[in-house]
């Protein structure tokens, strides 16, 4: 099937506006005859839940947790931006524009990222009128602080809480439709199927994570706003239960998914202590807006750290590199996470690691408690000479600001971040590829639909920071609510589809049949041990640095793993109530497929681009060295049986209002 992207004709900054004003319309009173399915409540999903049902649609809303106020959302530290020039100082609509698709490495869709860049403003008033407590300044203003890529302030937070607090607002929206009738709640339902009829989605199988029961339920249209697949890697800083099942399901029934290769790898995580941890915690890029990175400028400094024979306060300033402001003065401790990843890895690797395994930098906050400081003494006439009192105060005002993030570190590694530099290492964190949709973010399957980290649209091959909130609230508040309703508009007379069709018959059974084979299968591992080796492979072969070799050698061995899984896999328990081994054998069944798609599309693409390094293609400095002319394309994968049988489909980026040149940060 060709790629139709839909983008409407025009100028960039006229498309959605013209779009809006043409697209096809259902009527209040026709709202009330459609159903949709809408899988995920985290800020994509709860946001679209809330809003389709408080236009007239009849919502039925799926998660796997307990309430939607658990979902990985809530995780979401550092912010969100939007383009209000609050500061100042140069902001607008297209500088959001450009910042993301620059950021993107020149990978992303310029006319969804335009349209992202229009609503950004209005998801601020939204979430301002639902209550969000949004940081502000004294003079009761919204406040901003800055992140990475960028040259402006233009991130909103909520201390280092901003996922929580949005998420809050969109289940408060939604709790307001469960009341009245409009949303219909399904807690711990896990979709695992999508039901096709004619062609469209008309349904989905789920279970009921609780009893067992596999259930029936049908609609109008299927939205997936599932999140991202990091987990794919084992270990990451998503929650514990993010998974790709939902969106990998869709793909097997024909949706697409796009630029599998492309993850971000966060440069500012707690490093990795062992081999028993199940989960990295991030430390939030609004920590690089005051921390200032580094590692020892002499090797035997390093060496002597990593043996406890010193520390890094014994270290002077000359005896210090802080390699981002020395590599990249323009941008310095702000230059994107892609950028700073890679750094402090060649940093690492060439034996200037911190910790124990070598593999940490640090992430200083002595001169911004200095500064601080020194600025309060003033404003209060204090003596600022006085080291004692300006650290105090200086460490006050870093409190205010990123209190829970310091408290959070301090508990994890027992070490007092405001005394000693933390230590941080890169870890993946978010996954820019997801199933391909069009500007009205349909799927390849009509009726499927694919928001917030779910989908592939916005960030091309590196997202900023503070962008996947925006994106998702985007989506789900101010974007589909139009472009559904234009798919929606012909089935207004078409009444309840019923779940005693024959291809809900098949479809549930595909599912009993799944799980009768996990809990038949008597096997000697335990899911996790699977899924650990799959993590190994993607981390060593497919993860911050990938060549031809390691790609070629993770496909086969991932295939392997996949063969073996399903011989040796042990699942214990039953299938009649719950049973958190068999929902992870279920999901770690789609990782096992994913990650060799992953490992194709990152073998297939012979350049280097954003959070894809390939060390064939890199500057004699390091830097991605992208081949604009060969690969400026979304890869979108068909699903042909099996992920080394997938079909590749080239939707060619047109970059007709931002020049491609390569990305400087300098
Ligand atoms: C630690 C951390 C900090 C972050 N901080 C920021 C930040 O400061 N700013 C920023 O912009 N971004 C941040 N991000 C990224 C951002 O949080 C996520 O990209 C975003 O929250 C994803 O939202 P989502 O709604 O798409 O998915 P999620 O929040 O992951 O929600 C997924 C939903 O889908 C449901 N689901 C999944 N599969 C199924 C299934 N098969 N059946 C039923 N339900 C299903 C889940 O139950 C859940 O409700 C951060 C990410 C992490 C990991």
């Amino acid at each position: 099937m060709a790629l139709d992207s839909k983008i409407p004709n025009g100028p960039i900054a006229d498309k959605w506006t013209n779009y809006k004003d043409h697209i096809n319309l259902v009527n209040p009173a026709n709202k009330r005859n459609l159903d949709i399915i809408v899988v995920g409540t985290g800020l994509a999903g709860g946001s679209a839940a809330a809003t389709l049902a408080e236009l007239g649609y009849n919502v039925k809303a799926f998660c796997f947790q307990d309430s939607p106020r658990r979902a990985h959302s809530i995780a979401a530290q550092g912010g969100i931006n939007a383009a209000k020039n609050y500061k100042g100082d140069g902001d607008s609509v297209y500088r959001l524009f450009y910042d993301t698709v620059k950021g993107g490495d020149y990978r992303a869709r310029e006319a969804n990222v335009h349209r992202l860049a229009e609503v950004s403003a209005n998801i601020i008033d939204q979430c301002v009128a639902q209550g969000v407590p949004l940081a502000r300044e004294y003079g009761g203003l919204l406040d901003n602080r800055s992140f990475g890529g960028t040259l402006v302030s233009r991130t909103f937070y909520a201390q280092g809480q901003t996922g929580q607090q949005l998420l809050l607002g969109a289940y408060s929206a939604m709790n307001r439709q469960i009341g009245r009738g409009k949303i219909k709640m399904y807690n711990r339902h896990e979709m695992l199927e999508l039901v096709l009829i004619d062609g469209k989605a008309r349904g989905v199988i789920a279970r009921n994570l609780i009893t067992g029961e596999i259930e029936r339920h049908s609609a109008h249209a299927v939205v997936i706003g599932s999140g991202g697949y990091g987990n794919v890697f084992f270990l990451s800083t998503n929650a514990m239960g993010s998974n790709a099942t939902a969106a990998w399901k869709i793909h097997k029934k024909g949706a697409y998914f796009a630029n599998p290769c492309y993850t971000q790898i966060h440069p500012t995580c707690i490093p990795v202590s062992g081999d028993h941890q199940s989960k990295l915690t991030l430390m939030s890029e609004s920590l690089r807006n005051d921390g200032r990175i580094w590692v020892p400028a002499k090797l035997e400094d390093a060496k002597a750290i990593r043996e406890g024979k010193k520390k890094a306060t014994d270290l002077a300033e000359v005896d210090r590199d802080y390699f981002l402001e020395r590599r990249y003065p323009a941008f310095g401790n702000l230059v994107p996470r892609d950028v700073a990843s890679r750094a402090a890895k060649e940093r690492c690797d060439a034996g200037f690691g911190v910790n124990k395994t070598g593999e940490a930098v640090y992430l200083d906050f002595a001169a911004a408690i200095k500064r601080y400081g020194t600025e309060a003494a003033y404003v209060k006439g204090l003596d600022a000479n006085d080291t004692k009192l300006v650290t105090k105060l200086g460490t006050e005002i870093v409190k205010s600001k990123y209190g829970n993030l310091f408290q959070m570190y301090y508990k994890i590694v027992d070490e007092d971040p405001y005394t000693s530099p933390m230590m941080i290492y890169p870890a993946v964190h978010y996954t820019m590829g997801g199933t391909w949709v069009d500007y009205n973010l349909m799927t390849t399957i009509p009726g499927c639909f694919s928001i917030g980290e779910s989908n592939f649209s916005d960030h091309g091959a590196n997202r900023l920071g503070a962008s996947a909130l925006m994106q998702g609230l985007a989506d789900g508040y101010f974007v589909l609510p139009y472009t559904i309703g234009d798919y929606l508009a012909p089935d207004i007379k078409m009444g309840e589809i019923s779940t005693d069709r024959p291809e809900f018959e098949e479809a549930e059974k595909s599912v009993k049949d799944l799980i009768a084979n996990f809990m038949n299968n008597k096997g000697t591992h335990s899911v996790d041990h699977f899924h650990k080796k799959l993590g190994k492979i993607m981390w060593d072969k497919v993860g911050m640095a990938r060549n031809e070799k390691g790609l070629n050698e993770a496909i086969v061995e991932i295939a392997a793993l996949r063969e073996e899984f399903y011989k040796d896999v042990r699942v214990p328990g039953t299938d009649k109530g719950f049973n958190q081994e068999l929902e992870k054998a279920i999901r770690v069944a789609d990782f096992l497929e994913l990650g060799e798609l992953f490992a194709k599309d990152a073998l297939h693409r012979n350049e280097s681009c954003g959070g894809h390094f390939r060390e064939e293609y890199q500057t004699e400095e390091g830097e991605a060295l992208r081949d604009d002319e060969n690969f400026a394309y979304v890869a979108a994968w068909e699903y042909k049986g099996k992920p080394s049988d997938a079909v590749l489909h080239k939707e060619p980026l047109n970059y007709e209002n931002i020049k491609l040149v390569q990305r400087s940060y300098k």
